[in-house]
């Protein structure tokens, strides 16, 4: 089989005053993949996201997409080479209509009114929001205002589609649901998705590769089934919760 390595993250550091959030990170998301990141709480799985993204500038190392050095690019410079990302908590314009937050993220890519208006309701029948485009963003139930956020990503139709926790608060038919889409955003859009989220049965089952990061270092890298049965990770990680 052959591949293409989409995003490269070579020795990527973060530093907070004298906090080091991300040390020396390196991993690789492969066209076509589903790679999960996860770690407890803190491990810098955020800040990788806001370091990749371009929400933050990198304290040392480099990002390159498609081969491109983009660590020092903006995040409106790194969406249009194809990287966008969703943020842990909700990014919704809440007293607008779902319409317009999906039609929003579309301005910078798409020129024509009419391709827009397409994107928008393609985007919405793919995350089942079809039903809900007039309603306030605000007002729609907590599972379906994640979908709205994971759509105004999604519209601009990027490479790599970056998902932080996207699955929290979700009940179980929610999560399947979910589960289904990314797949389909993945198969059909040929769309790889980089997902942090702590729904451990969700990641095994989704993901081709994950990546486990403890207090912003490295710790494995591997397919669910390698992750499950490595010694490093069950003491540091899933040890904890079981
Ligand atoms: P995770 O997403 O894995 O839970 P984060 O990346 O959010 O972890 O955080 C990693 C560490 O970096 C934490 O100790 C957190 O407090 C710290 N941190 C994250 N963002 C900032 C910031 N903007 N300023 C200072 N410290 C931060
Ligand atoms: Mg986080």
């Amino acid at each position: 089989m052959t591949t293409e390595t989409i995003l490269k993250v070579d020795r990527l550091s973060r530093r907070f005053g004298g906090l080091t959030a991300v040390s020396e990170l390196s991993f690789d998301v492969q066209a076509g993949e589903i790679v999960g990141l996860i770690g407890p709480n803190g491990a810098g799985k955020s800040t990788t996201f806001n370091c990749v993204s371009g929400f933050y500038p990198l304290s040392d190392g480099r990002v390159t997409f498609f081969g491109e050095d983009i660590s020092k690019m903006t995040t409106a410079q790194v969406c249009h080479k194809g990287l966008v990302r969703t943020f842990q908590h909700d990014s919704l314009l809440s007293d607008m209509t779902v319409y317009d937050n999906i039609l929003i993220a579309t301005f910078s890519m798409i020129r024509s009114k009419s391709e827009r208006e397409r994107r928008v309701h393609e985007t919405a029948a793919i995350l089942n929001l079809s039903d809900h485009l007039q309603e306030i963003a605000g007002n729609l139930p907590h599972g379906l205002q994640r979908m709205v956020s994971i759509a105004i990503a999604f519209a601009t139709r990027p490479k790599l589609l970056c998902l932080d926790e996207p699955l929290t608060g979700l009940n179980q038919t929610e999560v399947g649901g979910a589960l289904t889409i990314f797949r389909q955003i993945r198969d059909e859009f040929k769309i790889s998705i980089l997902l942090v989220e702590h729904n451990m049965k969700a990641v095994m089952e989704i993901c081709d590769r994950i990546v486990v990061l403890d207090h912003g270092v490295f710790l494995a890298m591997g397919t669910p089934n390698e992750i499950k049965t490595n010694p490093a990770v069950i003491a540091a990680y899933l040890g904890k919760r079981a």
